[in-house]
């Protein structure tokens, strides 16, 4: 069947962590400089895309958990599964781009959900799928993708206006615009650097080795060095090695994707200050050993477009110390809970600290908390307070100008395209907020932020060296400084003559997002608190610098650092903080199950065994609740039983203990299997909640506990076990029983990557050897039992 070309092309993205719709967007922004009728929709607001008459349609799609699709394409999958005409999108062409990850099971299972759904409803593929990998780099997949997206794209989709013609900024002072080739289609044009490094007063080479090392610090060090200072900074900037050889550089040619007129304005840096208390980064090591060799840099991504504008307001904003401003956006409302206690749950030498966190609400909000074990609660958390401070003092961005009341805008909707969804609603806050909790400065570093800085160099040095990131040749090196898990602060120290303006950071920065943690308390047992636990996550880098994560160190310091393990602090009244939360109901059904007499199986090694702790806590409750239920009842029919003598018997002679015995056995005879297993280290540093779970084995609650410990010695050697698959391995036919013949649902909860993906294949085997089934058709049957939530993951 021959389709007319289609004058319009929608854009959709389902995305989590805000790294799919900054992907998309830019797709529609690019198509619209080329000339394209392009609009970029959410997957949720399908109904605004209005599939039905849609004929070109690209999804950009993310995954969260192990392949689940993001909380905005909810919605969609609901909507699609419900459209039972194979027909219905016979009219469409599509092109799908996944962005996953193979340590986890299902891999990009939500684009290959999509594309098998669009496939049923009659749409056809106009390009080959794109499937991105974080585990070897998504850029590895993504900008190729783009990159050839064009060429595929004219065939199906019409051009109703010419496209933007190619120009350079003239900001861009060492590059110099070459012909376009084949200028309608071509998705690359050459550009040349242009006596980069004579142009470059500041830095001059001084060693020809090829052990070329650019290694910027604060600190001076002994090795023959060219020095350059940044006024704004204050930070040395020094080159300890030859970055580039001269001639090379002179012919040095630059293979770019950008086809746009993008041009970035660069403000002179504004006045700075000196707070008190601020970071100043820690400058990044880059290995450019190999760019003295390289006489071509290709694939460098297109200049991300200025899409953000702050508008000053002249009033001072007051950031609330605890209360998350209102353009924040969560599944459910945030609420307030006080800070009330805190456990160290492992030893000091342990190889994590793990804490266990309690929150309460007052009273009279106790009907706010509403949920089950297998819920979590996500804690928004804000950036450290130096690291945004220091950014802004980077940006010369002064005390009273960071509180300023901002609202933050669209430069141009229809040319550069709407804000990122994070900033929609930023409306009344202030610089300070908008990095303290709306902007993501610590994860993995990005491409556009580079290739943006890029821009804003003013020293030509490092203006190559970022390109050079950015291009295909520098991925090895690219992916080096990603693993050094820079903040943006440190990447700007790394760079002291790029000043960008602020708002070209709103342009590239993906939104800060909360922390999920799952409850391990019942509210039947504790009805106005929240209890959770957690890895402290503080560590040093392969450079020997301090990292730590957002939350946690945050919420560690806040309950005042506990040292004592198993000791329970708590926090007196009038010092406890608000911590801003919210409740995430389990979306896999991943809960204690109501029904007491269900089998349960439980996996679950670290703080992986959170939610179950919950379960069991949940159930021990039940069980009080069942007995008190009977003990009214057997009050109610009791007649006066009159004194009760010291072997039990009343009056008229009833024997009390034997109520009891029989009362006791037949609620444990109205109660299910249990299993734990759990996996720790080493038992006495970090076996987590040994107490309380030894106590749920004593008392009946729990019925089966098999605990893996990795680091004892021999561990996994000579058919050990070291992990929780090993000891299913050895259990293999009572666990099978238990599933099958007992029925029982097995609850995996923990790391996706490594732990999950070899439980998986262990059931697997399991299933393959007692039903004498191929290992395929065993895998097939635990996808269907976790449709069926018979087999329920809760994977982080
Ligand atoms: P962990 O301390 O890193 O590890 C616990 C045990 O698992 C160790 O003995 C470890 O052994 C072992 N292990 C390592 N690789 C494994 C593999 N491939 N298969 C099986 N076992 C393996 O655990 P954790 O950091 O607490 O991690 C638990 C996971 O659960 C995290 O992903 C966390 O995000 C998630 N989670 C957290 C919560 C929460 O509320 N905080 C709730 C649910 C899940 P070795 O290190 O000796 O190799």
């Amino acid at each position: 069947m021959t389709i007319n070309k289609s004058n319009k092309l929608v854009v959709l993205y389902a995305s989590q962590t805000g790294n799919a719709e900054w992907i998309a967007k830019s797709i529609n922004q690019e198509a619209v400089q080329r000339g394209f009728k392009s609009e970029c929709y959410v997957t949720d607001d399908y109904e605004q895309a209005d599939l039905e008459h849609t004929k070109v349609l690209i999804v950009v799609a993310a995954n969260t958990g192990d392949g689940d699709p993001p909380e905005n394409a909810i919605k969609f999958f609901r909507y699609l599964r419900k459209i039972k005409s194979k027909t219905f999108l016979s009219h469409c062409q599509f092109a799908i781009l996944g962005l996953g990850d193979t340590n986890y099971t299902n891999f990009n299972n939500t684009a290959k959900r999509i594309e098998k759904k669009f496939l049923e409803l009659g749409g056809r593929p106009f390009y080959d799928k794109g499937l991105a990998d974080d585990a070897s780099g998504l850029e590895t997949v993504v900008e190729p993708w783009i990159s050839n997206l064009w060429v595929a794209l004219e065939k199906v989709c019409e051009r109703t206006s010419t496209a933007t013609t190619q120009t350079i900024s003239t900001n861009d002072f060492s590059m110099k615009a070459m012909p376009t080739k084949n200028k309608d289609t071509n998705t690359t044009k050459e550009t040349t650097i242009e006596n980069v490094v004579a142009n470059n007063n500041a830095s001059t080479p001084t060693d020809d080795t090829n052990a070329t090392r650019m290694n910027h610090a604060v600190s001076s060090t002994t090795a023959t060095t060219v020095t350059t200072s940044t006024s704004a900074t204050a930070t040395t900037l020094i080159i300890k090695e030859t970055t580039l050889n001269e001639e090379t550089a002179n012919n040095l040619t630059i293979m770019s994707t950008d086809d746009t007129s993008s041009v970035t304005t660069f403000t002179a840096a504004l006045s700075i200050t000196t707070p008190k208390l601020f970071s100043l980064g820690t400058p990044l090591t880059i290995d450019l050993s190999t760019l003295s060799t390289i006489t071509q840099l290709t694939a460098i991504p297109r200049i991300p477009s200025s899409i953000c504008r702050t508008t000053f307001h002249s009033t001072c904003k007051h950031t609330s110390k605890f209360l998350p401003p209102s353009f924040i956006s969560t599944p459910s409302p945030i609420f307030q809970a006080y800070l009330s206690a805190a456990t160290l749950l492992t030893d000091p030498d342990a190889v994590k600290r793990t804490l266990q966190i309690e929150l309460e609400v007052d009273e009279e909000e106790k009907d706010t908390v509403t949920f089950l074990p297998g819920d979590a609660f996500g804690v928004i958390a804000p950036n450290d307070d130096g690291l945004v401070r220091g950014l802004l003092n980077r940006l010369g961005i002064g005390e009273d100008e960071m509180h300023k009341e901002v609202e933050i805008q669209s430069i141009d909707v229809a040319k550069h395209g709407d804000l990122p969804s994070h900033l929609k609603e930023a409306k009344s806050t202030s610089l300070y907020e908008l990095l303290r909790y709306g902007l993501d400065l610590t994860s993995l570093i990005r491409k556009p932020l580079l290739r943006m800085l890029a821009e804003c160099a003013v020293d030509a040095e490092e203006k190559k060296t970022l390109l050079f990131l950015c291009s295909k040749q520098g991925l090895g090196q690219f992916t080096a400084l990603r693993n050094q898990l820079p903040t943006v602060l440190d990447v700007l120290a790394t760079f002291p003559s790029c000043q960008p303006p602020f708002d070209r950071l709103l342009d590239v920065l993906l939104p800060l997002q909360p922390r999920y943690y799952s409850a391990i308390n019942s509210l039947l047992a504790h009805p106005r608190s929240m209890h959770f636990a957690f890895n402290v996550v503080e560590f040093t880098n392969e450079f020997d610098v301090s990292k730590r994560g957002v939350c946690t160190p945050w919420l560690d310091e806040l309950s005042g650092k506990v040292t004592e393990r198993g000791v329970r602090v708590e926090i007196n009244k009038d010092e406890r903080v608000a911590i801003p939360l919210f409740l995430k109901p389990n979306t896999h059904e991943f809960n204690v199950p109501s029904d007491l007499k269900r089998n349960i199986i439980m996996i679950g090694p670290g703080t992986g065994v959170a939610p179950f702790l919950g379960f069991l806590q949940h159930r021990e409750c039940q069980l009080k609740i069942l007995y008190e239920t009977m003990e009214s009842i057997a009050n109610v029919n009791r007649k006066d039983i009159g004194d009760i003598d010291h072997n039990g018997v009343d009056t008229n002679g009833t024997d009390h203990g034997d109520i009891e015995h029989k009362k006791t056995q037949s609620i444990s005879s109205s109660y299910g299997e249990s299993w734990l297993f759990y996996g720790c280290r080493d038992k006495s540093k970090d076996f987590l909640y040994k107490n309380e779970i030894e106590g749920y084995l004593s008392r009946g609650i729990l019925g089966r506990l098999s605990v893996a410990v990795s680091r004892e010695p021999g561990a996994g050697e000579n058919g050990k076990p070291k992990y929780v698959q090993d000891l299913i391995k050895i259990h293999a036919k009572e666990v099978y029983e238990m599933i099958y013949d007992k029925d029982a649902v097995v609850f995996v909860c923990g790391d996706a990557k490594g732990m999950a993906k070899a439980v998986n294949d262990t059931l697997a085997a399991i299933l393959s050897e007692y039903n004498g089934i191929s290992h395929a058709d065993a895998l097939k049957q635990l996808l269907k039992w976790t449709d069926e939530k018979k087999y329920l993951l809760d994977l982080w």
